[in-house]
């Protein structure tokens, strides 16, 4: 087999592979470079083009598989991140092939593709978590259930009688998730007498001492600030990742418990919330507003301005993103105004890009003016670290390791922990880079 490291491998973003088994080549992943995207804005409710994306560097550079065009089989997606599927409705089209994902990783795509106005030709193919199909006559597709920080998030296991490869973007070892089930540790086991050719890996937090905290800590943590700190009559709002709906969920019962009504304010919160709604796996509507256009945030801020002690507001923002909600009430966009004591928790950490760290500074300083009450990292990540990527790797004990996901610094950092389990560097581990092909 062939593994072509399309996007991803020079930086965090962009994630795309293309792997090669007989004469058919399967895609996993056709992500965003995000610090490229929220610098357009994600959140304007208008349409940012194609070529204005393109321009901006979003796109994984798919050229360079430009000779296996006419092989590829079929794109598969692991999930809804959109470093992981945001450039799909650019580049999908150009192969004829359908794209798989779990229900929710689908119910996500095509709301993007809505919202952008795109027709997608590619068939849009639900496949559930711990479930097994074929893609051709040749290759088989199975998705591992992982814990991650949003639902439905699968390992991918593709196999032929050329052996099989496991894709771990992205992932964390969860034994107490908030919402959906724990990692699927039985298969992962067995795959270690599977002839696993190549294990490719996230290498994100590869450089970061030990566990990765479950999202029942970040729950602790949630609940400590909104139940028991002095917010009577005070307005309390919470902002996350709108993917995060295991974070949002316990955001919701701690509001119940505060007797406050809830609102979900954003378009970007709005869509996830609702593309879960669609598959059943949550029902946020039944407890509170999903407002996601300007004209219905604004009616519900009008309503929080009033009593701001009767409500949390679940919103964007959590980045600085310009236009997120957060945004747009303190560029006196939105009808609201935050006065001394009112809280606003940031249960997210900053991403540590240039762009994400100012955004975050300057929010953060224009809520100090207005004297806020500021709860930052109130948070657990959802990548693995590095005791984890080595359990991992023990756990299924592949031939070759290949770190994605990251810079040449997270690369090695992965290699390094694949050089303790007895791997060697260009026979058995490769650190790969955009464009690389390594024959295994
Ligand atoms: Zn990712
Ligand atoms: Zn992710």
């Amino acid at each position: 087999m062939e593994i072509c490291t399309v996007g991803g491998y020079n930086e965090v973003g962009k994630n795309m592979t293309a792997i090669k088994m007989g004469d058919e080549v399967i895609i996993i992943d056709m992500g965003f470079y995000l610090p490229a995207v929220i610098d357009l804005g994600e959140e304007e409710d208008h349409d940012v083009s194609f070529e204005e994306l393109k321009r901006a560097g979003a796109f994984p550079d798919d050229s360079l598989i430009k000779d296996w065009k006419d092989k590829v089989k079929a794109i598969v997606i692991g999930h809804c991140h959109l470093d992981h599927i945001g450039a799909v409705p650019y580049l999908a089209d150009k192969y004829k092939c359908p794209v798989y994902g779990t229900p929710f990783t689908i119910e996500v795509l095509k709301s993007i593709c809505n919202d952008e106005k795109i027709k997608l030709k590619n068939d849009l193919r639900k496949i559930n978590p711990n479930s097994k199909l074929k893609l051709t006559n040749k290759i088989t597709l199975e998705l591992i259930g992982i814990t991650h920080s949003t639902l439905q998030s699968s390992l991918i296991l593709l196999g032929s009688d050329e052996g099989k490869v496991l894709y771990c973007n992205d992932f964390k070892f969860d034994n107490t998730p908030v919402l959906g089930k724990k990692p699927n540790y039985e298969r992962l086991r067995k795959l270690s007498k599977e002839n696993v050719v190549a294990l490719i890996s996230e290498s994100l937090y590869a450089h970061r001492e030990g566990k990765t905290y479950s999202e029942k800590i970040a729950r602790e943590l949630l609940k400590d600030v909104m139940l028991n700190t002095n917010s009577k009559g005070k307005a309390m709002f919470v902002t996350t990742f709108a993917s995060h709906l295991e974070r949002i969920y316990s955001a919701i019962e701690f509001a119940k418990k505060l007797n406050r009504k809830v609102l979900f304010l954003g378009r970007s919160m709005a869509k996830y919330i609702k593309a879960a709604e669609a598959v059943g796996i949550v029902n946020f509507s039944k407890d509170g507003i999903i407002a996601g256009y300007s004209k219905q945030v604004k009616k519900e801020l009008e309503k929080v301005e009033k009593n701001r002690g009767k409500y949390v507001v679940i919103c964007t923002g959590s980045q600085g993103e310009p236009n997120s909600v957060l945004d747009k009430i303190l560029r006196k966009r939105l009808p609201f105004k935050f006065t001394e004591k009112d809280n606003v928790i940031f249960s997210c950490r900053t991403i540590p890009d240039p762009i994400n760290i100012a955004n975050r500074e300057v929010l953060e300083k224009k809520l100090k003016k207005y004297k806020a009450r500021i709860f930052t990292d109130v948070h657990a990540s959802g990548h693995a670290s590095r005791e984890d990527l080595r359990d991992l790797i023990e756990m299924v004990k592949p031939k070759n390791v290949i770190p994605s996901h990251g810079d040449n610094v997270k690369l090695n950092a992965l290699g390094e922990i694949a050089e303790e389990c007895g791997y060697k560097m260009g026979s058995t581990l490769h650190i790969m880079h955009n464009g690389k092909r390594v024959k295994l």
